[in-house]
């Protein structure tokens, strides 16, 4: 049955969908049976898993208002060897169309029950808000993974989050835990980096991630190419780190 999973942290930029991209990808190349659930209306993760995000037949929209099952909305991304549900601009108005809906945080939980068969791992891209249709994402979820820049304000927002999902976790889904913070677009040169990625493992100990992402542009130019970094540049910095992250993921997933 598979574990489900939010990328989530409500800045934005801060590197959700390079990860959840990528960690997608390198779990795929490990042998797991994954899907990506892009809940952005941006439909970046759509893109940088090579499709188009425009030519949807069907997607997480559809899927939010029972229109159609998770079965019909995915896609296959033959490069990144997963499963996409994919998103565009239709997204943004299902925040609406959502309110006066019934069950309206419950409504992917539902849709994803159906398939939990299939995959291993769910793995879902959030956008960079505490919206409906993030409450959507962390309903669904077994666990929250969190991408961090290792800056001075990254602990800010992640108070909010953190209080976020202890209300998520006291009203509607008990399951939920943060199962990690990734420390990402890491540059060892950089002292206060070095330090505040120091401070973090000191503050939250065993949830950081042993894995580092380090900034390395082959990860930022592979969207351009429709491929995950993982698929684009297999002997780069960025994709080993991924690889390594979805090596560590697993093992974190099978202790849970
Ligand atoms: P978010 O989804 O949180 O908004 P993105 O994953 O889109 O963040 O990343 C923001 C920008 O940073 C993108 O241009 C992306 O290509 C770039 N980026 C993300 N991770 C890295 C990395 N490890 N090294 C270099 N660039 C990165
Ligand atoms: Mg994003």
């Amino acid at each position: 049955m598979a574990k489900v999973f939010c990328i989530a942290n409500q800045k934005g930029g801060v590197g959700k969908t390079t990860t959840c991209v990528n960690l997608a990808a390198g779990l795929a190349r490990i042998g797991q049976r994954v899907l990506l659930v892009d809940l952005d209306p941006q439909g970046n993760a759509t893109m940088g898993s090579g499709l188009d995000k425009r030519k949807l037949e069907l997607n997480v929209y559809d899927v939010l208002l029972e229109n159609a099952s998770v079965a019909e909305a995915r896609a296959r991304s033959e490069v990144g060897g997963y499963d996409v549900l994919g998103a565009n601009r239709d997204l943004a108005g299902a925040e609406v169309e959502l309110v006066n809906l019934e069950r309206n945080r419950q409504r992917l939980k539902a849709a994803l029950a159906q398939v939990a068969g299939d995959y291993d791992l769910v793995l879902i891209d959030c956008p960079p808000s505490l919206s409906l249709l993030t409450l959507n994402g962390l309903c669904s979820a077994h666990g929250v993974l969190v991408p961090m820049q290792c800056e001075y304000y990254a602990l800010e927002g992640l108070t909010d989050l953190v209080n976020t999902i202890k209300q998520v976790h006291g009203n509607l889904n008990a399951d939920l835990q943060v199962i990690g913070l990734l420390r990402v677009m890491f540059d060892p040169r950089i002292t206060l980096q070095q330090q505040v990625a120091e401070q973090l493992k000191a503050h939250f100990g065993d949830k950081v991630f042993d894995t580092v992402i380090p900034r390395n542009v082959r990860l930022a130019e592979a969207p351009s190419y429709g491929q995950p970094g993982v698929v684009f540049d297999p002997g780069s910095k960025g994709a080993q780190a991924y690889v390594d992250c979805a090596r560590e993921m697993v093992k974190r997933v099978q202790a849970l």
